[in-house]
């Protein structure tokens, strides 16, 4: 049997349980024996330089890089298994490398955010989607009414950036009956083409 490279992509709004999903995968492929190679990008330091943890304080050891082509750097010959966390905060050419990695046999575990906190698409995320094997789309609970939520409320006030790291101090899950832009944060309509 020869080996059939593919990519799964896991995406969500935050505290949907997109790490905990990546982290249950990769213990199946560990059980059965598969070499397992977990990355995350720099920009994500919660909790934990090396490794990947869940709001459920699940925690599997991983190699932080600091862009997409660092993967070849540190990925070995042998790895069958290649698990990618918070993917949406690498680059664009985090699509081809996924794809090479797959086309080379391994497959792709990736997860990440589908909408940034304005429910923009995120970063590489429609591409990665797009030429995903497998999409799987996780909902969280919404905090105000508890609801399935797929948004990421930001709760810190007059922070334009999109690219905030940050946990329950800064973001909340909500439905999108429950989901509300600040007018400081405000778009026009220019800023749809980030
Ligand atoms: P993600 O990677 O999508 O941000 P995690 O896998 O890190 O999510 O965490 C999911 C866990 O977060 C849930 O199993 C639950 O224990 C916890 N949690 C905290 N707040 C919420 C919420 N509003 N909705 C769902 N789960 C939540
Ligand atoms: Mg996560």
């Amino acid at each position: 049997m020869s080996w059939q490279g593919s990519i799964e992509v896991i995406c969500g709004p935050m505290f949907s349980g997109k790490t905990e999903e990546l982290i249950r995968r990769v213990r199946r492929a560990q059980i059965a024996r598969l070499k397992v190679q977990i990355f995350k990008p720099s920009i994500d330091d919660r909790y934990h330089k090396t490794q990947v943890v869940s709001h459920s304080s699940q925690a599997v050891d991983a190699q932080v890089v600091d862009n997409s082509e660092d993967i070849f750097r540190y990925l070995q010959d042998t790895t069958r298994v290649v698990a990618i966390d918070e993917i949406q905060f690498f680059d664009k050419n985090i699509i081809a490398v996924v794809n090479r990695l797959a086309n080379q046999g391994r497959r792709v575990i990736a997860a990440g955010l589908d909408l940034d906190y304005k429910t923009i698409p995120f970063g590489p995320m429609p591409e990665l989607l797009a030429i995903a094997d497998e999409v799987f789309k996780i909902k969280a609970i919404c905090t105000v009414c508890g609801n399935p939520a797929t948004r990421s409320q930001r709760t810190v006030i007059g922070n334009k950036a999109t690219v905030l790291v940050g946990e329950k101090e800064a973001y909340e899950a909500r439905c999108r009956a429950h989901y509300e832009l600040d007018e400081a944060n405000n778009l026009s309509s220019t800023d749809l083409s980030i």
